[in-house]
């Protein structure tokens, strides 16, 4: 499989697009190697599907350069080399899910087999049912299998989760397992921080329309540096738990807080000297959920829920 004239999957170079006064992204620099899997995770707004949309060549830059191996992302996609899923693609409700996948396969010069498609994406038992009567997570599923139908050799992957209950996401990245087996290229944007630890090799974070980190799983967490301190503190209050040094963001349930640190020695001898009664305290390393709040937080410290 060797499409790659730059030896990228993707690649941006200073890339930039405002919508009026905003800055939706700003100066990004991002390389994607074959075979790589990449989750692009940031808060609402951070500009994760701006971004998207410049790689499927939906929206293009004001500034900076995008390719999708190497060529301009509009012809990678003529060529089926990618497939797509964004949030909200519609379906037309009077085809059943074999007839909407078997005209997309129509579309492109070397599709799957329909059977294929439909059987990777665990939707073969509905195969005859109409797009007005799905579920929205089967509905995901359909257009997963519109995506793949092309045998693209990269997958872009806006939300694919999104209206899909527990059981039907584990599922869901089962069939995206057997496609990543092949060696293939996928970026997915997320919210759910599980679904970037257990899946990606590389979690991208973005935010305010600039990447702020970039690695694996382990290096992203490492970034945020910090510690949790998790304790029990009757008459706890949001201004006590604000006010202690090095903070980057708590959470508060009844008398228990858990709050992330940049340097937990400093938090702590603060809050012992703060809230003499506190107890239970355990002190623990930033998961990804942490480094993922250190590191999107705005300059002030945030409550979360
Ligand atoms: P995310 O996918 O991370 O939630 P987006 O890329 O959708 O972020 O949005 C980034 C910023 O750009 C937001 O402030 C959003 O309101 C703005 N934005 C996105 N698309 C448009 C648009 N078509 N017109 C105006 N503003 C937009």
């Amino acid at each position: 499989m060797d499409n790659t004239q730059d030896g990228a999957a993707i690649r941006l170079r200073g890339v930039a697009k405002r919508y009026g006064d905003v800055r939706a992204v700003e100066s990004v620099d991002l390389t994607i190697a074959p075979g790589e899997v990449v989750a692009l995770l940031g808060p609402n707004g951070a500009g994760k599907s701006t971004t998207v949309d410049m790689m499927l060549g939906l929206t293009k830059p004001d500034d900076g350069t995008v390719s999708v191996f190497g060529r301009a992302p509009g012809d990678a996609v003529r060529a089926g080399m990618i497939g797509a899923m964004l949030q909200g693609g519609t379906l037309l409700d009077d085809l059943t899910v074999r007839e909407t996948v078997g005209l997309v396969a129509k579309l492109h010069r070397r599709p799957l087999p329909v059977p294929d498609a439909l059987r990777r994406a665990g939707i073969e038992d509905i195969a005859e049912r109409r797009a007005n009567k799905l579920s929205g997570g089967q509905k995901q599923r359909v257009r997963f299998a519109v995506a793949l139908v092309s045998d693209p050799d990269l997958l872009v992957l806006d939300e694919p989760t999104a209206a899909m209950d527990v059981g039907s996401r584990r599922e869901f990245w089962k069939s995206m397992y057997s496609f990543t087996d092949t060696g293939r290229t996928v970026l997915f944007a997320t919210h759910y921080l599980e679904e970037a630890e257990e899946f990606a090799d590389r979690v991208v974070l973005m935010r305010a329309g600039r990447i702020v980190a970039d690695g694996s799983v382990a290096q992203v967490r490492a970034l945020a540096g910090g510690r949790t301190i998790r304790a029990v503190l009757p008459e706890v209050t949001d201004s006590l738990v604000a006010a202690l040094p090095a903070v980057t963001a708590f959470e508060l349930r009844g008398d228990r807080v858990s709050l992330s640190s940049s340097d937990s020695d400093v938090t702590l001898r603060a809050l012992l000297s703060a809230a003499p009664a506190v107890h239970d305290i355990e002190i623990g390393a930033v998961g990804l959920e942490g480094a993922f709040l250190s590191l999107t937080a705005e300059d002030e410290t945030e409550a979360v829920r």
